[in-house]
C-alpha cells in the first residue's frame, strides 16, 4: 500500500529535526523572544545550556517517576487543576496549552485531535516510528505547563527567572528583564526528562501546526535548519568553539 500523502508529507518534515542539536534549539528559541536582537549569540548558548540543566534537574527533583504518566501524576500533587479547551485554533494563532494565572492548565483539544486523526493514518506504515504517539504528545505538553506552573511558584529561586536582561542603566538605576525563551526551553528539557519521551518536545511546534498548515510547518522547519546551518558556520570560523561550556550543550 502506498503511504497515506500526509504522512509522507509530515515525515519529509520531521526527519531533518531528529539531528537538531540542543544549541540550535536553543537559538531557535531564542529567535522567538522579543529581545531576541538585544542578546548575542554566545548569551544565547550560555542560557540555553543554564535552561536546559535547570529543566532536567527539575524533572529529578520534583520526585516522580519518570514516564508517560508522570506529568498527570506530578501535576495531581501539586494540586494543579487539568482542564480541557474546545476552543478552536487558527493558523495565526496556534496555541497548544496553556498555564493560567490561577494554576490552572488548559490543554487545547482540537490540534490533539487532529495529530490523533493523522498517527491513525501513520499507524501500520513503516514511517510510524518517526512520529511520537498522541497519548506521548499530551504527556510533553502537559509537563511544560507544570513545569511553567513550577517556575511561578519558584520565581525567586528558578534559574528561568533569575536570569535577567539589563535593558537599560541610567544614573543609577538600572531595568533588569526575565528572558522569556531561558523558560520555554527549559520547559522543553523538563517535559522530555519527566515523560522519558524519546522525542525532542521542539518538535512538536511543527508537528501539530502541520494539522492546520502545512506551509506554516515548512516555514518553521527551514528556519530552524537554517539557525543548525549557521551555528555549523560558526563552529567551522571557530567564533563559539571557544566559549568555555558549549560543547556539553551540544550533546
Ligand atoms: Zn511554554
Amino acid at each position: 500500500m502506498p503511504l497515506p500523502e500526509q504522512v509522507a508529507q509530515r515525515a519529509e518534515l520531521i526527519r531533518p529535526l531528529l539531528t537538531i542539536t540542543d544549541r540550535a534549539w536553543g537559538r531557535y528559541a531564542f529567535s522567538r523572544d522579543i529581545l531576541r536582537d538585544r542578546i548575542p549569540p554566545e548569551q544565547q548558548d550560555a542560557w540555553t545550556e543554564g535552561a536546559i540543566r535547570c529543566g532536567r534537574e527539575w524533572a529529578v527533583r520534583c520526585g516522580v517517576t519518570p514516564g508517560p504518566g508522570a506529568p498527570d501524576a506530578l501535576a495531581a500533587g501539586l494540586h494543579l487543576k487539568v482542564g480541557q479547551s474546545d476552543a478552536p485554533m487558527t493558523e495565526k494563532r496556534a496555541v497548544f496549552a496553556a498555564c493560567l494565572p490561577d494554576g490552572e492548565i488548559l490543554l487545547m483539544q482540537e490540534p490533539l485531535a487532529r495529530y490523533r486523526e493523522f498517527c491513525a493514518q501513520a499507524a501500520g506504515t513503516d514511517q510510524a516510528g518517526l512520529f511520537p504517539t498522541p497519548e506521548e504528545v499530551r504527556a510533553l505538553l502537559l509537563a511544560h505547563e507544570v513545569f511553567h506552573a513550577i517556575e511561578e511558584a519558584n520565581e525567586s529561586t528558578i534559574y528561568t527567572r533569575t536570569q535577567k536582561l539589563r535593558l537599560w542603566k541610567i544614573f543609577g538605576f538600572a531595568n533588569d528583564s526575565t528572558v522569556r525563551a531561558i523558560g520555554e526551553i527549559a520547559a522543553m528539557y523538563f517535559a522530555k526528562e519527566l515523560t522519558g519521551s524519546r522525542f525532542n518536545p521542539f518538535l512538536l511546534d511543527p508537528l501539530l501546526f502541520a494539522g492546520y498548515s502545512l506551509s506554516g510547518a515548512k516555514t518553521i522547519v527551514c528556519d530552524i535548519i537554517e539557525i543548525a546551518g549557521k551555528i555549523s558556520e560558526e563552529a567551522h570560523d571557530g567564533k563559539v568553539n571557544q566559549l568555555p561550556g558549549v560543547q556539553q550543550a551540544q550533546r
